[in-house]
């Protein structure tokens, strides 16, 4: 017998939505929320595109919002962070901080995405001094300043557009010759004064003066392995996300990227495990696309805990119930 029937790990918008359904469908779940409690939307200002909120709701109040709703409704939360899983067995084993051993039938994964570093070292020690993975975080910060926006996806090219509001110039630094962003970002960024390009580039290094005050960076070209000094005052990296599946390794059919593998909804490769939010999409990647999939999860859960032999028989209902049923 398991200790929980629902445990849902992670406290963005895809594990707190997924929380409330499964509340109100008096599973009475556990929800881990992680390192990042929130997730994503506690370091965004303004959501604008969050439906209900004409004017906007800032992405912490946003949080603030979903976790009361979920704990309203019977949600019992805990801090700490998934250190080991043994989704071998029939009840599901996690292990909390490594000291705390939970069991439940039905196990939904939300834990998000993080940002992905340069990894030359400068940019992770700048971080917050000069150096951002969010622009709508931190733009305000460099008003009348020339920056950087390193990468040349849709959200490089969305933040150096929306950083042009506050920047004196936008550098983007590409390690390509074209941008992988769509048609529309790319004719909006070039049509835009104040963004240049540097192409088939790399950063080398981030300069700063010591305290944490960043004055340029040093960019390799590629093709001709020729450095050049940006003299800039803050750098954005925008080079896409990475899942955070680590704990889910050899447990979880994963992509080529690491994202867990959902079929038929958010049903995973193991039975009873779920998985909602931008842990499983690198696609659409909103927070309303993540809730709407925390709902999902959270309501195959509870057919699939119908489905149980335990429950079976509980209820007299028939139990030879097919763990995956396509829709
Ligand atoms: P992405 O599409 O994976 O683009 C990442 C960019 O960073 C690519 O240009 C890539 O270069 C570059 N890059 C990756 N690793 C790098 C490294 N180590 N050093 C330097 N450059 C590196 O990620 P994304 O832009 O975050 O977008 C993710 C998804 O969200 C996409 O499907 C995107 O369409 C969507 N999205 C949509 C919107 C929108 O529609 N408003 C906004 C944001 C994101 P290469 O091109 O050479 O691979």
């Amino acid at each position: 017998m398991a200790d929980q029937r629902v445990v849902i790990i992670g406290s963005g918008p895809a594990g707190l939505t997924a929380a409330l359904y499964a509340a109100r469908a008096n599973l009475k779940p556990l929800l881990i929320e992680g390192l990042d409690a929130g997730g994503q939307l506690m370091l965004t200002t303004m959501v604008e595109n969050w439906p209900g909120y004409r004017d906007g709701i800032l992405g912490p109040d946003l949080m603030v919002e979903m976790r009361a709703q979920a704990l309203r409704f019977g949600t019992d939360v805990v801090e700490g962070n998934v250190t080991s899983v043994d989704l071998g067995q029939r009840a599901l084993s996690l292990v909390l901080d490594s000291t705390r051993r939970v069991t439940t039938d039905a196990l939904i994964v939300a834990t998000g995405a993080s940002a992905r570093w340069l990894d030359i070292g400068s940019d992770r020690k700048l971080s917050g001094h000069g150096v951002s993975t969010c622009a709508t975080c931190d733009g305000y910060f460099f008003r009348g300043k020339p920056i950087a926006v390193i990468g040349g996806g849709d959200s490089a090219i969305e933040e150096a557009i929306f950083l042009t509001k506050f920047a004196s110039r936008v550098t983007v630094v590409h390690r390509r010759d074209a941008l992988r962003a769509s048609k529309i970002m790319r004719d909006k960024a070039f049509a835009n004064p104040k963004i240049e390009f540097v192409w088939d580039s790399e950063v080398v290094e981030i300069k700063d003066v010591g305290r944490g005050e960043v004055t340029g960076i040093i960019v390799r070209n590629v093709k001709t392995g020729q450095l050049r000094d940006v003299p800039l005052d803050g750098v954005f990296i925008a080079i896409g996300h990475t899942p955070n599946t680590a704990v889910f390794t050899g447990q979880l059919e994963l992509d080529g990227s690491g994202y867990i593998v959902t079929r038929h909804g958010t049903r995973t490769s193991v039975p009873g495990v779920f998985a909602a939010g931008d842990v499983q999409d690198h696609v659409y990647r909103q927070a309303v696309t993540a809730a709407g999939s925390g709902c999902m999860a959270a309501i195959d859960a509870e057919r699939y805990l119908e489905g149980m032999p335990e429950h079976a028989e509980a209820t007299g209902a028939p139990r030879s119930v097919e763990a995956h049923p396509p829709r």
